[in-house]
């Protein structure tokens, strides 16, 4: 199991990266990569920036109907993996119909070089403006559910051309280092989705809240200034706590966003 919210399951076929964008500043997969090798799990007994592609992973057996996203731990269109072992790694996705792969990828550049398997939903992310370019590879793809993870959000994205795109997850920053994240830059992807009809998956606001903590526990406090760049119209010098991701909670101006694609998309049988 794992504790990601828009999925069920995780694959990791490849372990080690390397970091990319800015979204990568404080990596998850980093961080557990090296708890795992803490552990002394085999996988990972590589340090992460030694990309390694576990072929023996692709025969695993896995759980049937569910969503499973690959490579967690990694980046499947890395620059050193080669093209035929994505090809392989698309094969073992196509012979399991029962389930629904993700992949989500920053090296957006690599996804139109390839053919995808129905039950592959292809994602990018855009943590920034500068990185909306992804979108446009992800849309030259033939993948059936194509998707946007908007997370660690880190400004304000502005307008998003949505034709096309299945489904918007956003997310804050996790972690110790974790940057916040401006209730204005989801606000203004969420009413982009609403207005274009595109499910939307609000996943965590992250470390940072701008909800004042109900209890007197001390927390530590930034504040968001408006002269940071790229933002316009927002609330003065607004104040964040740093109450922790499950405190911090999933509620949009009270309201919860968990939308996942059309179920007609779907291929195969649907998730229990
Ligand atoms: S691409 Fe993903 S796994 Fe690789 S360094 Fe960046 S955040 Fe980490």
């Amino acid at each position: 199991m794992t504790k990601i919210e828009w999925t069920s399951i995780t694959w990791n076929i490849i372990s080690g990266c390397t970091k990319y964008s800015e979204g990568c500043k404080n990596c998850y997969a980093q961080r557990m990569h090296k708890r795992l090798t803490g552990m002394g799990q085999e996988k990972y007994k590589e340090p992460f920036n030694k990309i390694v592609f576990h072929s023996k992973e692709l025969s695993r057996t896995l759980s049937k109907n569910r969503l499973v996203f690959v490579n967690s731990m990694s980046d499947t269109f890395h620059e050193e993996i080669q093209d035929s072992d994505i090809n392989c790694l698309l094969a073992a996705c196509a012979i399991r119909p029962l389930n629904q792969f993700q992949i989500l990828t920053k090296r957006a550049y690599r996804l139109p070089d390839f053919k995808y398997p129905d039950n592959v939903w292809l994602g990018v992310t855009v943590e920034n403006c500068k990185n909306k370019e992804r979108i446009e590879y992800l849309k030259k793809t033939n993948a059936k559910i194509k998707f946007l993870s908007c997370e660690p959000l880190l400004e304000d994205i502005g307008t998003l051309d949505l034709k096309g795109i299945n489904w918007v997850i956003v997310g804050g920053e996790t972690g110790p280092n974790a940057r916040l994240m401006h209730p204005d830059w989801v606000r203004n992807i969420q009413r982009q989705c609403e207005q274009q009809n595109i499910p939307f998956f609000f996943k965590q606001w992250g470390e940072w809240s701008c909800a004042k903590p109900d209890n007197n526990k001390k927390y530590k406090t930034a504040v968001y200034k408006t002269t940071s760049i790229g933002v316009s119209s927002l609330e003065q010098n607004l104040l964040f706590y740093k109450v922790g991701k499950t405190r911090a909670g999933s509620l949009l101006d009270g309201k919860e966003y968990k939308e996942f694609p059309a179920w007609e998309l779907w291929k195969g049988e649907k998730n229990g």
